[in-house]
């Protein structure tokens, strides 16, 4: 496929080499707003052409972008590189409203091309390995999840993050979104309610939050299921980690909650604790060879479209509550 870049990005920078990985890559053009950072960004990339008119970009004729400009301009590059004929991997948040969220599912419906959301930790083979234990029963019937995302962002990312709402800034957007969409993964269940409380730590600027702690319910048989998540931009030197807790068991995971595609995993049973060897995997690698699959007919992308709006419902659900002090019933 022959791929055009949205967003003259630092995570573009991580994506680009992972899908050189991928036989049969094209990776052509890159668009940005500003002249000089795109053509920096092509000369860096190898690309051929660099553009900050995305009509123009599109002009060339791509078979998919990849969009990982700010997060309030995802929807209308959505909207416009689908009806250029282009498959989309988005990056998440997919937008900044359900609405624009749904309108994008729709078009892409409509002119039959893929539209996924870059999910990693979907990717993750110890997530998979989770997720399968989870389903066929190993901890008993799952009652709580424990995930603490709290990392510290580092001094090149701390821009739009931490002073922009209108860009999508805050760890909610940021990180909450991806720990909905694994709890999604995890448990292959819906939740149904939110609780979010947020605060500044040190970080964020005007109404932007750099820490948030929530609880999300997930109604059921015995009770449901509680979450706990926290995400934070301000945890110097912490460990992220993974806790599911079952009626027979509980599974545990340390460092699996980063860009890495690593960590490491324990089950806790009734015969002790013992660690199950997982491997480390290049996570864009695994989820543009997927997304390339899907463009080529051959299954689904890790996080479809739909995957990547209910992730948001999720988390704006939890800026609602945060800003309510109420829990929030999850559209
Ligand atoms: P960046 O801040 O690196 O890039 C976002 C935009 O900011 C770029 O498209 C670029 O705009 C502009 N920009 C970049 N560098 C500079 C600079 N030095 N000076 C001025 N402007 C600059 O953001 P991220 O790469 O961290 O995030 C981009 C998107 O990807 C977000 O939607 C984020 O949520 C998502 N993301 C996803 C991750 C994942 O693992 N799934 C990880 C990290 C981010 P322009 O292109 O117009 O030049």
């Amino acid at each position: 496929m022959r791929w055009g870049f949205i967003g003259a990005s630092n995570i573009a920078e991580r994506v680009i080499p992972s899908l050189r990985k991928i036989a049969g890559q094209e990776l052509v053009a890159v668009c940005s707003r500003n002249a000089a950072r795109a053509a920096q960004f092509a000369a860096q990339q190898g690309l051929a052409s660099a553009h900050t008119d995305l009509a123009e970009m599109l002009a060339l004729g791509l078979d998919a972008v990849y969009i990982s400009s700010t997060n309030e301009q995802h929807a209308g590059q959505t909207l416009a590189a689908l009806d250029a004929g282009c498959h989309v991997l988005c990056e998440k948040p997919l937008a900044m409203s359900l609405s624009d969220a749904a309108q994008m599912i729709d078009r892409a419906q409509a002119v039959d091309r893929v539209l996924a959301t870059n999910h990693h930790l979907r990717a993750s083979a110890l997530h998979g390995l989770v997720r399968q234990r989870v389903a066929d029963g190993a901890i008993g019937r799952v009652h709580g999840v424990q995930v603490s995302h709290a990392v510290f962002l580092p001094p090149h990312l701390q821009g739009w993050r931490i002073d922009a709402p209108g860009a999508g800034g805050g760890v909610v957007l940021d990180i909450l979104v991806h720990d909905a969409d694994l709890l999604r993964f995890l448990l292959q269940t819906e939740p149904q309610r939110i609780t979010t409380v947020t605060r500044q730590h040190g970080l964020g600027h005007g109404t932007v939050e750099d820490s948030a702690m929530s609880l999300i319910e997930f109604d059921g048989p015995g009770g449901g299921i509680l979450a706990q998540t926290h995400e934070s931009f301000v945890a110097q030197h912490a460990a992220t980690r993974l806790h599911v807790l079952g009626t027979e068991g509980a599974l545990y995971a340390e460092g699996s909650l980063t860009q890495a595609g690593g960590g490491r995993l324990w089950l806790r049973d009734a015969s002790g604790e013992r660690e199950i060897a997982v491997p480390t995997v290049d996570l864009y690698e695994i989820g543009c060879g997927a997304f390339v699959r899907a463009c080529a007919g051959d299954g689904a992308p890790l996080a479809t479209g739909v995957d990547g709006e209910r992730s948001m419902a999720i988390a704006l659900a939890g800026l609602a509550s945060a800003s309510s002090g109420r829990s929030v019933q999850i559209d």
